[in-house]
């Protein structure tokens, strides 16, 4: 039996403070979402993010983490997640991952959205599209979930019952708790496994990232020891919000709405921790 690391369960009051990092993070995804242009290097997008950070007097949690170099992932077309920004400028049609986190007073937030630059390719807008539907059917399926299992099992059921060319799940790179730490337990898979995992209960906070590909599931990491890439060449999304569970229901601490606006459709009420 291996021993399971422990879990950070939150008060309501650190909640409200991963709210805040939450919420910085938003506004600095929002600001380079609107930078990603045909012609725009990903560098310029991770100095914009970088900046609104700053304003905020947050920092970030990607810098330095292992040696990554940015504070932001930029993952182009087949590059599925870590991809680093640099130099290379967005194409016509390119679809993007922006991935990110902020920490205000030692409480960290993590949150990605994928982007199309340009002129959309129409399968690339449903790739997106589902992984994004396919996130918000996993924060909506913690509302009601017994084990942090139910998540993957809600994603999975989800993308199979999408019509059209299969997409798949990738299981290589799942979901974790947060808090104190960017990478906490509980692991939060993105399909449906035998492993039921621990207990869903107040004070669980969940980065749920579904990261789905038109090709096949295997990855390699590329020489640059960071940007993870589909194997077969075919395109990747990656969506991804940070989620609180309390007494009173689930809140999303990186959505300003805290996740009303779409898991009202999936018949979940958010309710703002202490609310
Ligand atoms: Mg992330
Ligand atoms: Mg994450």
């Amino acid at each position: 039996m291996f021993r399971q690391p422990k879990i950070e369960y939150k008060t309501i009051e650190q909640m409200l403070v991963m709210r805040e990092a939450g919420l910085v993070l938003t506004r600095a995804l929002d600001e380079a979402v609107s930078a990603a242009e045909v012609g725009v290097s990903t560098a310029h997008l991770n100095d914009v993010f970088e900046g609104v950070l700053r304003e905020e007097g947050a920092t970030s949690n990607f810098l330095g983490y292992h040696g990554f170099p940015a504070s932001i992932c930029t993952s182009v077309n087949d590059e599925v997640v870590h991809g680093i920004p640099g130099p290379y400028t967005l194409q016509d049609g390119d679809i993007l991952s922006i991935d990110g986190g902020a920490v205000v007073r030692g409480w960290h937030s993590d949150s990605a959205r994928t982007v199309i630059v340009g002129t959309p390719r129409p399968e690339d807008v449903r790739l997106s599209q589902v992984t994004e539907d396919a996130m918000w059917h996993g924060i909506a399926a913690l509302a009601t979930a017994r084990s942090v299992g139910d998540i993957g099992a809600a994603i999975d059921d989800y993308v199979s019952s999408v019509p059209g060319p299969a997409l798949g799940i990738l299981e290589d790179y799942v979901g974790h708790g947060i808090g104190t730490q960017m990478h906490q337990a509980p692991d939060v898979l993105n399909y449906r496994s035998t492993v039921r995992g621990p207990k869903v209960r107040a004070g669980l906070c969940l980065a749920i990232e579904p990261m789905l590909v038109q090709g096949g599931l295997e990855t390699i990491v590329q020489d640059d020891e960071w940007t993870v890439v589909t194997t077969d060449g075919k395109r990747a999304s990656q969506w991804e919000h940070s989620v609180a569970v309390h007494e009173g229901g689930i809140w999303v601490l990186s959505a300003v709405d805290g996740g009303a606006s779409r898991l009202g459709a999936l018949g979940v009420t958010p309710v703002l921790p202490g609310g």
